[in-house]
């Protein structure tokens, strides 16, 4: 490798935040909302052109463990009110352009300052390693942004990882990493007529999954997930879930670059070779793929605490539970020799467990909290807490914590639980 070096500059720093949280996945979003709702001037930074992550950019429009108290219900009720959700139980189906909307507008109204289409780029720290600036590139050019408190929500934990974190990425051991997958909408389908192979809200999809892969075969293709999976949205309006790429990691550009190009590809193929079957594919489109591709596994930052396999196995308690996860062991294969679709771990047994608030909290860089993908944990937890839910409701949690560390000028491990607890409460309660 050979280098250009680049010389020191002066950067204009946009202003000073109570609390900065970068990314606005569902954890960012929901991290900067109950920030600002607890009286933190907050900012949110997000590089792509719309809040929401996996949830609008990635286009999954399919929300796992939506029963969490707080935000979650609160997204759920609006999304009813506009009539854009299909289910009422844990997991349930919506529309992602409407999210992107309700997302923007809770936003808005609980004065959280955005600011889109910004890529985080590096950390400013002081002395003591606490960190002080987010450093963005946009159209602006490269900017500061100065805070209290900062929430890592970017899903890759990129900031912590910027500001010097310890982490782990992938298996123990071998560092191998569940496959990406680029989602697509899919339109021109009766929903009676293809009802045998739709995954509904509230029914069991492996039967929908495996008729689903038959009539791929039929029509020649073998997709790269075995498990291809076709969610209705309303109307003739789909999402399909049908790529893998193996092997690929989420934080290399060159990688995402050759991964996107092959799973696009891929999915125009299987829409192709559905719609060449005739019948009831005759009149299939393909409507869009997703702005990126997703990512199941980036970064797991070290925390006060790691939520482990263990956890699971027990149904661990914990004083400062901020979530209860429901949800098992969901590793989609990373070995592709050995099948297509899941991991025999998926056959764990697992008790819905507690996630501390200490998860969330960095362990090696001052002033610093995770939420989302990006918590502390191993790698069987992060397949199990990686969930949207889940990760909306620890981005609450983290929202809380830095608004009232910001409040009290102190760090967040240093804030007591039972100073938490209530303003924990309050937003719950208020949603
Ligand atoms: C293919 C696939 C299918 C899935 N299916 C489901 C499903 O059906 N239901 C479900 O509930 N979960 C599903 N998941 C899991 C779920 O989508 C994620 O684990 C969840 O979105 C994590 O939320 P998050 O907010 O931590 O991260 P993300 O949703 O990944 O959001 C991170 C945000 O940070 C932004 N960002 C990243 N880096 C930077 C940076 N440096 N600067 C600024 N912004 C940055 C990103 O643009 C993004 O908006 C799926 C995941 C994948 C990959």
């Amino acid at each position: 490798m050979i280098y250009y070096h680049e010389s020191a500059r002066d950067i204009p720093i946009v202003e000073e935040a109570d609390v900065v949280v970068c990314g606005a996945g569902p954890a960012g979003v929901a991290a900067a909302i109950a920030a600002a709702r607890s009286g933190a001037k907050t900012r949110l930074l997000e590089l792509q052109g719309c809040l929401g992550g996996m949830w609008t950019a990635g286009l999954i429009s399919w929300v796992i463990e939506s029963k969490h108290p707080g935000i979650m219900q609160e997204i759920n009720a609006e999304l009813d009110r506009r009539g854009a959700r299909l289910g009422r139980g844990r997991d349930y189906a919506y529309d992602p352009e409407v999210m992107k909307l309700l997302l923007e507008e809770l936003c808005v109204k609980a004065g959280v300052h955005i600011q889109m289409h910004t890529r985080v780029v590096a950390a400013g720290q002081d002395g003591a390693g606490r960190i002080t600036h987010a450093i963005t590139e946009s159209a602006s050019g490269r900017q500061a942004w100065a805070g209290r408190v900062f929430i890592d929500a970017t899903g890759n934990g990129d900031l912590a990882a910027l500001a010097g974190c310890g982490f782990d990425v992938g298996r123990e051991g071998t560092g191998e990493t569940q496959p990406m997958g680029l989602i697509c909408l899919v339109a021109g389908v009766d929903m009676e007529a293809a009802r045998p192979f739709l995954c509904l809200p509230d029914e069991g999809h492996q039967e929908a999954k495996r008729l689903m892969l038959a009539e791929l075969q039929r029509a020649g293709v073998s997709p790269s997930y075995a498990a291809p999976s076709l969610f209705p949205l309303g109307g003739d309006l789909y999402v399909f879930s049908t790529n893998h790429e193996y092997g690929v990691s989420g934080m290399d550009a060159a990688d995402l670059t050759r991964a996107t190009i092959h799973a696009r590809a891929e999915l125009h193929q299987i829409v192709n070779g559905l719609r060449s079957l005739g019948g009831i594919w005759r009149h299939m489109r393909l409507v869009a793929t997703g702005a990126h591709i997703g990512i199941r596994e980036g970064r797991r930052i070290h925390g006060l605490y790691q939520v482990s396999r263990e956890d699971l196995l027990r149904g661990v308690r914990h004083e400062d539970a901020v979530c209860r996860v429901t949800v098992g062991i969901d590793v989609h294969s990373t070995d592709p020799k050995t099948t297509k679709a899941y991991s025999a771990e998926n056959r764990t047994r697992t008790l819905p467990y507690d996630i501390p608030l200490r998860a969330l909290i960095a362990r090696d860089v001052p002033g610093l909290l995770m939420a989302g993908r990006c918590i502390s944990g191993d790698f069987l937890a992060h397949a199990s807490y990686r969930m949207t839910g889940t990760s909306a409701t620890l981005g609450q949690a983290a929202g809380v914590l830095a608004a009232v560390a910001a409040r009290q000028e102190t760090l967040p491990a240093n804030v007591p639980w039972s100073e938490v607890r209530p303003a924990l409460q309050a937003i719950i309660e208020s949603a």
